[in-house]
C-alpha cells in the first residue's frame, strides 16, 4: 500500500471499518465539494435504506435506536403485506431524516399499473411546495439533483430537455457538452439564420426574455449572428438582416 492508497481511505460513520474511498458514495447536490464523500460506507447505506424502507412502511416495527447498528434480524424479517401502498403515502413521520434523500424516493413505487408517457409533462404531481425533482448527469458523468418549480419541469419535459422518469421527477437529458453537441450535430453545423458554418449555440427566445436551454429553443449559429442577435427576438433579428 502506498501513500496514495492510505489517504484515499475513510472510516465509515456507521460501522466504523477504515474502507477504500470508493466504498462512499459522492456527496450531491449542495453538501458536494471537491471529492467529498459520504459518512456511511455502501454497505451501510445499503442495510439503512433497507430499514428505511421499513420504517416508512410500518413506523412502529423499527425504534429510532435500531437504526444507527446493524440488525441483520430485522434484514431478514420477512416482508409483510405490500410495502408500496403504505410507503406511497407521505404523512410519514421518519426520523432518520440524513439517509431519507433521493434514494429513497427514487425507490417508492408509484401510483401501480399505471404507465407513464416520458414524454407527457401533464402527468408530474409536485410536492406540496408546488417542486418537481429534476436530476441529471455533469460533463464528467457526476449525477446532481435539484428542486424546480413545476412550470420550468413542465417545459423542459414539452421543450425535449427532459424526460417524465415518476410523477415527482423529471431527468435532464443533456449535460452541458452532451447538449451543445446534440444541437450542432442535429442543425449541422449550419447557422440557422446566415445559412454558413458555425458553432455556436444561439437561444431563439433569449434567456433574458425567460428562454430556456432546450432543443426546441435552441439552433445552431456562426459566432457573427450569435453576437449580432444578443437578445434580441428571432422576430427582431431577422427584420434587421
Ligand atoms: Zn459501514
Ligand atoms: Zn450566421
Amino acid at each position: 500500500m502506498n501513500d496514495t492508497d492510505l489517504l484515499s481511505t475513510k472510516q465509515c460513520a456507521y460501522c466504523h471499518k477504515l474502507k477504500p474511498l470508493t466504498e462512499f458514495r459522492r456527496r450531491t447536490g449542495k453538501r458536494s465539494k471537491g471529492q467529498s464523500r459520504r459518512g456511511a460506507c455502501r454497505e451501510c447505506r445499503k442495510q439503512r435504506e433497507t430499514l428505511n424502507i421499513k420504517l416508512t412502511a410500518n413506523p412502529l416495527l423499527v425504534k429510532l435506536d435500531t437504526i444507527q447498528t446493524h440488525q441483520h434480524t430485522l434484514l431478514e424479517r420477512p416482508k409483510e403485506g405490500k410495502p408500496s401502498s403504505a410507503a406511497a403515502s407521505s404523512g410519514q413521520s421518519n426520523p432518520n431524516r440524513r439517509v431519507r434523500g433521493l434514494e429513497q424516493r427514487r425507490k417508492r413505487p408509484h401510483a401501480q399499473g399505471t404507465k407513464l408517457n416520458p414524454e407527457d409533462p401533464t402527468q408530474l404531481i409536485p410536492s406540496t411546495k408546488g417542486m418537481i425533482l429534476m436530476r441529471g448527469h455533469s460533463d464528467k458523468g457526476r449525477r446532481w439533483h435539484q428542486e424546480i418549480d413545476l412550470e420550468l419541469a413542465i417545459t423542459l419535459v414539452r421543450e425535449h430537455a427532459a424526460i417524465v422518469v415518476n410523477r415527482r421527477t423529471i431527468r435532464r437529458l443533456y449535460s452541458n457538452k452532451d447538449f451543445r453537441a446534440y444541437i450542432l450535430a442535429r442543425d449541422n453545423y449550419t447557422c440557422y439564420f446566415c445559412g454558413a458554418y458555425g458553432d455556436t449555440i444561439d437561444h431563439l427566445l433569449p434567456r433574458a426574455k425567460g428562454g430556456h436551454t432546450t432543443p426546441d429553443n435552441c439552433v445552431c449559429a456562426c459566432t457573427l449572428c450569435n453576437q449580432t442577435k444578443a437578445d434580441k427576438s428571432v422576430e427582431d433579428f431577422m427584420g434587421r438582416i
